[in-house]
């Protein structure tokens, strides 16, 4: 009741939710107070969640953020969503994201931008804003969100909340609406490392119904929150404190090393030499997987269908023209072009050989050092409308986070502190299947 009641209070004012579930949210609290009372709970009974909406759930619409899904009941629920069923949570609604994840500031949604909760004049990060903005308002204790690119981490960082994106296949996939297959990862967001630990136990795990999901035993992801960081190697890329930084965000995160010094981690230079290729790489990789993923929608099995039309091809046409925003036209414009034939080999071949040295780096940094740690973002969060006619500026906010993406890496964003009274992440990168070591790190500095 708490929570439905700080949502239909502050929902109009950040539009973070696209769906409020409210009275089946009131009837599970009271099956979970039932079940409590009986002695009878499971790890997470009578937890509300806040969830991206872009994660299916069977009988709530699930609309992506788009026109297209604006009528979308899905027949099913996200694994994710039936695990957080299972483990007892209570599902207070869906929220607000750009268009089918595609996006770094929420602007792009169907059903409006997201406002920070920090300044109501500046974007809440994206994709997942108003998952952030959700938990930064205190509308809902914690929520699910997925990182294709950053869309945890960066909106974590803008909202002063800590986010964790899985290595890629922790976490299953099925249900949740695909961006780009090979980039795509849910994930806590969350107050404090612990809460995300806490989900990250409920979410994590193989699902044999997602082909690319991990076959590899999980953990108590709260069991190593607490171990000393004496002797942790802490890798500074250079190429994430250099140019392009801004320079109180830069001191910020220096203080925050040294905290991380003070509690006994070693901080060691390191270089990722191919950081340059990852805007690059991944603004082909991910709208060339974007472009088939989307060809699904076409007006005939379900979503948006244009009215009477005259043939299959004007179906088609005006049901996709109709349907998808300008930012998901111009991915799908981007990525078919990068995969047509004669194209291929000088764009999308070139981008998986990219993503390969990348990926590289990564594991050379990794013989040296423990975690990797870096800004999450250039600066703090920027004012709405800023950045919305400049795809490119856009996409460079994505610089720091994009590579642990197409490397498959884990990485997490932990309030580092306040820049002119606005939230700053620092970034915390580990080895595949090391998130346990990012949230002890991100627990002993919180
Ligand atoms: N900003 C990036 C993009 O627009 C990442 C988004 C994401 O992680 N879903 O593709």
């Amino acid at each position: 009741r708490h929570f439905c009641a700080r949502i239909t209070e502050l929902n109009p004012v950040y539009n973070a939710f696209i769906t409020v579930n409210e009275a089946a949210a009131l009837t599970a609290a009271a099956a979970a107070d039932e079940r409590l009372a009986k002695g009878d709970a499971a790890a997470l009974t009578g937890i509300p969640l806040a969830h991206k909406d872009i994660f299916c759930t069977q009988g709530l619409r699930t609309s992506c953020g788009s026109k297209m899904l604006d009528n979308f009941v899905p027949p099913y629920s996200a694994t994710v969503i039936e695990r957080f069923q299972g483990a007892g949570t209570v599902n207070l609604g869906k929220t607000n994201l750009d268009e089918f994840a595609m996006g770094s500031s929420n602007e792009n949604s169907y059903y409006g931008p997201v406002k920070n909760p920090w300044d109501t004049k500046t974007v809440p990060g994206g994709s997942s804003g108003g998952s952030a903005a959700a938990v930064a308002a205190m509308m809902a204790p914690a929520a699910t969100g997925t990182d294709t690119g950053g869309s945890i981490r960066q909106p974590a960082a803008f909202c002063g909340i800590t986010g964790l994106k899985p290595t890629y296949g922790r976490v299953s996939r099925l249900g949740m609406v695909a961006y780009a297959s090979s980039l795509d990862q849910g994930g806590p967001m969350a107050h404090t490392a612990e809460d995300c630990a806490i989900l990250l136990n409920a979410m994590a795990g193989h699902d044999p119904l997602d082909s690319t999901s991990a076959n590899v035993a999980t953990e108590d992801y709260t069991a190593g929150l607490e171990k000393p960081l004496n002797g942790l190697r802490i890798g500074l890329p250079r190429q994430f404190f250099g140019d392009g930084l801004d320079a109180a965000t830069g001191e910020c995160i220096n203080a925050a090393l040294q905290e991380l010094e003070r509690q006994g981690a070693t901080l060691v230079d390191i270089t990722l030499p191919h950081s340059e290729l990852t805007i690059p790489a991944y603004y082909i990789i991910a709208p060339a997987e974007a472009s088939t993923n989307l060809s699904r929608f076409d007006g005939v099995r379900y979503g948006h269908r244009c009215e009477s039309p005259q043939d299959l091809h004007d179906l088609y046409t005006r049901t996709r023209e109709e349907g998808f925003g300008d930012e998901v036209k111009r991915r799908i414009l981007v990525g078919t072009y990068a995969l047509s034939a004669g194209y291929y080999d000088a764009y999308y071949k070139k981008a998986q050989q990219a993503r390969r040295l990348i990926h590289g780096d990564f594991m050379t940094a990794f013989e040296q050092v423990d975690v990797i740690v870096g800004p999450t973002t250039p600066g703090p969060a920027f004012a709405l409308g800023a950045k919305t006619d400049d795809p490119v500026a856009m996409y460079l906010e994505d610089v720091y986070t994009l590579a642990v993406n197409l490397a498959g890496l884990p990485g997490m964003s932990v309030p580092a502190g306040l820049v002119h009274g606005k939230p700053v992440g620092m970034q915390l990168i580990g080895p595949h299947f090391a998130e346990s070591r990012l949230l002890n790190v991100a627990h002993r500095f919180q």
